[in-house]
């Protein structure tokens, strides 16, 4: 394998993800690259993030071949960063749709087979040495388009790469997956969460990224939801009044901040989803710690970890009645009412 140092790498960016990239690298050394790809994890891992470096590292004209990486600056680059490579084709869900039509992949009735995604990689390179193709959304094709896809993903042309993303790889057609090569993301340890929020900005301190990243599953998106002002008022709220104080004066409290989440019901639930999470984490924290002083002081502990494991079953109760649409603010207001009496 040819050495190549950069120092800083386009893979930089990349985080959470080292044995993927590791991995491919080691194909790409070997010149092994599979020309169907599906990557599949839970949504905002990165997946999209590690498409876009690989299709640069693939379309760049500079690196040798045998090398997973990009110059980041020669025309291929930097074309494939601003998204208008002309071998660099993207399919995702248009804006309003429920799901990616045919015409994605083999053009719109009048002009069937002279554009869509088939046709374009069945066309020479127009810059790079191959082309590259990137269906976002995957689990979205529609049946039909599919279908057409499938001689195009077993016949891919001669280089052409193909990916194809997806958060729910179990409800594409068993023939689009058994055609690619999965590549799984898993979600991203916490501490990569925590630095991207710090990277952009999101969280005011590393504590704070800590918290929010902790919350997070290990999606990014998630994480940026939780960074939302919004949330993080809530949170705010939750973690003040939640357990402390008197149980209407916290139960209004609580109520007002899901009511100012907007009148309807979408925004309230979604509010309510919320505050779920963030009584959860908070009585989740209390039991942590409530079994640690539990093996050092013995029983004494044990009608507050009682209390900790209680206010979780009335959480899920509460959640139950919401998942039934109840409204959102009596729930709520009886659930705080209970987790501050005990
Ligand atoms: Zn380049």
């Amino acid at each position: 394998m040819t050495e190549f140092t950069t120092g800083e790498s386009v893979w930089d960016a990349v985080r959470g993800h080292d044995a993927v990239v590791a991995g491919f690298r080691r194909a790409v050394g070997r010149g092994r690259l599979s020309s169907a790809l599906l990557l599949a994890g839970p949504a905002g891992v990165g997946k999209r993030l590690f498409a876009d470096v690989l299709a640069q590292c693939l379309l760049c004209l500079r690196t040798p071949d045998d090398v997973l990486e990009a110059c980041g600056t020669c025309k291929a680059c930097v074309s494939a960063a601003a998204d208008t490579h002309p071998d660099l084709h993207r399919v995702r869900l248009p804006e309003g749709k429920r799901e990616i039509p045919l015409a994605a992949f083999v053009g719109e009735k009048e002009d069937r087979g002279t554009s869509g995604l088939c046709y374009e990689l069945s066309r020479r390179p127009a810059l790079s040495e191959r082309r590259v193709a990137i269906v976002e959304d995957a689990d979205l094709v529609n049946p039909q388009a599919a279908n057409a896809f499938l001689k195009t993903l077993e016949e891919p042309p001669a280089g052409a790469v193909l990916m194809l993303l997806s958060d729910r790889p179990e409800s594409l057609l068993p023939t689009i997956r058994s055609r690619c090569q999965t590549v799984r993301f898993a979600p991203l340890p916490d501490a990569d969460v925590a630095a991207l929020l710090l990277d952009k900005g999101l969280a005011e301190s590393p504590g704070e990224a800590e918290q929010v990243a902790r919350l997070s599953r290990g999606s990014l998106d998630a994480a940026t939801r939780l960074a939302d002002p919004e949330v993080r008022g809530l949170r705010e709220v939750v973690r003040k009044h939640v357990g402390r104080g008197g149980p209407v004066a916290a139960a209004k409290a609580v109520v007002g901040a899901v009511e100012a989440a907007g009148s309807d019901a979408p925004s309230q639930r979604a509010a309510a989803a919320w505050v779920f999470a963030f009584c959860a984490d908070l009585y989740r924290d209390r039991l942590a710690g409530l079994s640690e002083e539990f093996l050092e002081d013995g029983p004494a502990a044990a009608d507050r970890l009682e209390h900790a494991a209680a206010a979780l079953d009335r959480l899920s109760e509460a959640e139950a009645q919401i998942a039934r649409n109840t409204s959102v603010p009596p729930v709520i207001e009886a659930l705080v009412c209970d987790l501050n009496r005990r």
